[in-house]
């Protein structure tokens, strides 16, 4: 996926979003715009997780939905892309993998920010060759209103300079979750306003999320 060309004499700062989007929702948008401008990035590049490796066993909706209901959630903004580079793998995706792909051929020389919930992030010490990681991009952990952020700290071994490496952003429209979303479907109660119009036709076109 090229990107568009770099009129900057600095290098790029781009945020790689990554998220299992099951749907996406507004909370995801309001988060990905809020780094975009702390952190000054040129784009947000969204990366709907193809096998989830830690969910193998949980019932996740077939990638291809997911990254089509991404594709129509950020359709109009023009600094929001999506990328398939994980939904296109047949095998499990490691965030590792995906950020040597951006760092050697998808945005080579950029600055990168890898974006995504605080919850998972807790669990980087599990995630395949995380030291590598914190080398290749910056972290920001993005969590709900009142999350205890301190938990971070506290539930990570990683060294004063690692930990260096995550910034938190707290996003008061998370208090949406996609988790929550799936419940107000399968109970048959509205999910209007909750993710994009377009999303919402989707999602009930295809009948997802449906008891
Ligand atoms: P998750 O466990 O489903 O989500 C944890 C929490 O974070 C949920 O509350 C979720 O809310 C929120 N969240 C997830 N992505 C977010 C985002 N981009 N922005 C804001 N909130 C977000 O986490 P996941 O979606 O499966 O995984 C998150 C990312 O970490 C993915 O890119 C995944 O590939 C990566 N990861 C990598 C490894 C590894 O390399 N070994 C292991 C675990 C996760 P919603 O449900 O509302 O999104």
């Amino acid at each position: 996926m090229p990107l568009p060309q770099n009129r900057k004499p600095d290098p790029l700062n781009i945020g790689l979003m990554g998220g299992t989007f099951d749907p996406i929702h507004i909370g995801h948008l309001v988060t990905a715009e809020e780094a975009r401008q702390q952190f000054s990035l040129d784009y947000v590049i969204f990366i709907p997780a193809g096998l989830p490796p830690h969910k193998e066993k949980e019932e996740v909706s077939p990638a291809e939905h997911r990254c089509l209901m991404t594709t129509l959630a950020v359709m109009s903004n023009p600094s929001f892309i999506v990328s398939r580079v994980e939904v296109d793998k047949q095998e499990p995706s490691y965030t590792i993998d995906t950020i040597r792909h951006f760092s050697t051929c998808g945005a080579p020389g950029a600055n990168l920010f890898f974006i995504t919930g605080a919850d998972a992030i807790l669990e980087i010490l599990t995630w395949k060759d995380y030291p590598e990681l914190l080398q290749l991009c910056t972290f920001i952990a993005v969590s709900r209103p009142e999350y205890p952020l301190e938990k971070l700290g506290e539930a990570t071994d990683l060294s004063p300079e690692l930990i260096s490496k995550i910034h938190l952003l707290e996003i008061p429209a998370l208090a949406i979750s996609s988790t929550f979303i799936r419940k107000r479907v399968a109970l048959g109660k509205t999910i209007k306003y909750l993710t994009p119009e377009p999303v919402e036709q989707y999602i009930k076109k295809h009948g997802l999320y449906k008891k």
